[in-house]
């Protein structure tokens, strides 16, 4: 993925003075969680059902080695070729190598964060190959030239009005009018030629079933499936991760992440997709490729496995108050909200992507709504130690942990320090808050610290709790 413009307090300073963007993503959001709300609540089992794919992902990742080999099998029986990237380098450069060999100029894709992971739009658009996203969100952040800002509503931060001003400017023929019955099926006819032109359809995959060798995507506009049956190559790119045992574990799967993400029990298209087109069938591929790629997941195996568990359903997105605060764009990786603060240092580099975990306010509600329950706090606090130990942090806040971290070893020192500091820091308080501190104007700048008691909560234990309660 390119890096985006900015650092990332850049980026958020932007984004927190983007009213706009505050309308479009506590639209999405808001109506996510309504939906998701609605649908754990008339499923009694819910937290059975959770319990149980978290099982199942860990029992596909614990014996990830064997279920892989087992897919790469039958896969290969079913007449795919398999190919395996060691990173995001090597798998565009498969997929760029496996377009060039079928002769494309133009190759659509359905919609996959694991090629934005990977960085293929660029090394798409780096060979001169025609790329046409599909999927409706995507095809509207393709013509504004811009990356997903959700996992599952890439285009989560533009408004209807917006979209409306980019299918005047750029579709062929402007839609009749403004309503979203009427955009839709401009966007449906903008593409539908493109569909039967390409020579090659990308696709990823939400699940790779060892037992059967197949791939299942999971769509609701059917443009997973017009993406990979009218060419004659059909790409698959998938993280190792990907991988369950069977179809029966896919699809219980399934039904968490369809809830989690948009609240319905099913999406409108779920299929099983298993090697090119065989003799007597009337369509599909005359090729099967399945990338399966790394870049990455190895080391979190070794590091955080719970993290290999993700679906990819971006419930921790919609119910973060940092996302729904500065929108998927501010975070500059191709994941954003909890699962992006975790995952983009994997990818990235923890040393240039050290805010994304300190970001987070700790509130858990990530993990509370997770499908598959993973501790993305616990994850989030892993990061941020990793960087104090590296040394990544900056020196004056380590300087200060050290400091306060020798008084607090020392009770009398630190009683000391608290009857100067308790006094001295009211004297900044305004109506209750502290908005400027002296030797913490980076705390401070953005954020306000609520003016201390009187008195310490020991003080106040020790009078009997009874705390002098004038501000
Ligand atoms: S971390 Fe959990 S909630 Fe977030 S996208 Fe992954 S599965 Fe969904």
């Amino acid at each position: 993925m390119t890096a985006p413009a900015g650092n990332f307090h850049d980026r958020v300073e932007k984004a927190l003075h983007d009213p706009q963007l505050k309308i479009a993503i506590e639209r999405t959001t808001g109506n996510a969680r309504r939906k998701r709300a609605a649908a754990v609540a008339a499923w009694p089992d819910f937290e059975a059902a959770r319990a149980a794919a978290a099982a199942i992902k860990d029992h596909a990742i614990e014996h990830m080695a064997f279920y892989l080999e087992m897919f790469e099998r039958n896969a290969l029986a079913s007449g795919a070729l398999v190919h395996w990237a060691r990173d995001a380098d090597e798998a565009c450069r498969i997929v760029v190598d496996l377009c060039k060999a079928a002769g494309a100029k133009t190759v659509t894709r359905s919609k996959s964060m694991l090629g934005e992971e990977i960085g293929l739009p660029h090394a798409l658009a780096g060979a001169g190959l025609r790329r046409v996203e599909t999927d409706l969100a995507e095809h509207i952040i393709q013509l504004a030239g811009e990356t997903p800002s959700h996992i599952i509503w890439p285009a989560a931060h533009r408004t209807a009005e917006d979209v409306a001003k980019l299918f005047d400017q750029y579709h062929h023929e402007k839609p009749p009018a403004h309503d979203v019955v009427s955009m839709v099926g401009s966007a449906r006819k903008e593409l539908r030629a493109d569909f039967f032109a390409a020579e090659v359809g990308i696709s990823g995959a939400n699940f790779l079933v060892a037992e059967t060798g197949a791939i299942c995507t999971i769509t609701n506009e059917g443009n997973a499936e017009l993406t990979t049956t009218p060419p004659r190559v059909h790409i698959v790119t998938a993280g190792i991760e990907k991988i369950v045992a069977s179809t029966e574990h896919a699809l219980q799967l399934t039904r968490l992440l369809v809830r989690s993400a948009t609240g319905a029990d099913l999406t409108q298209y779920t299929t099983f997709h298993c090697g090119p087109k065989r003799p007597g069938d009337r369509d599909g591929p005359e090729q099967f490729h399945i990338v399966l790629v790394d870049h990455g997941r190895t080391q979190m195996l070794a590091e955080m496995p719970d993290m290999l568990r993700c679906l990819r359903c971006g419930a921790c997105l919609n119910h973060c108050v940092v996302y729904r605060a500065i929108g998927g764009h501010a975070y500059g990786g191709a994941y954003p909200g909890p699962m992006g603060s975790v995952l983009t240092p994997v990818f990235d580099g923890l040393e240039r992507t050290r805010d994304l975990p300190t970001a987070c306010t700790l509130n858990g509600q990530c993990k509370q709504v997770c499908p598959v329950d993973i501790p993305l706090p616990t994850l989030l606090r892993h990061w941020r130690a990793r960087s104090w130990r590296a040394g990544y942090e900056p020196k004056i806040s380590s300087a200060a942990v050290k400091a306060w971290a020798y008084v607090a070893a020392r009770p009398a020192l630190y009683r000391l320090a608290q009857a100067f500091a308790l006094p001295a820091m009211r004297l900044f308080a305004r109506e209750g808050w502290i908005s400027s501190l002296p030797l913490a104007s980076g705390w401070t700048a953005s954020r306000d610290f609520p003016k201390p008691p009187r008195q310490t909560f020991l003080t106040t234990i020790k009078k009997g709790g009874k705390e002098n309660r004038k501000p």
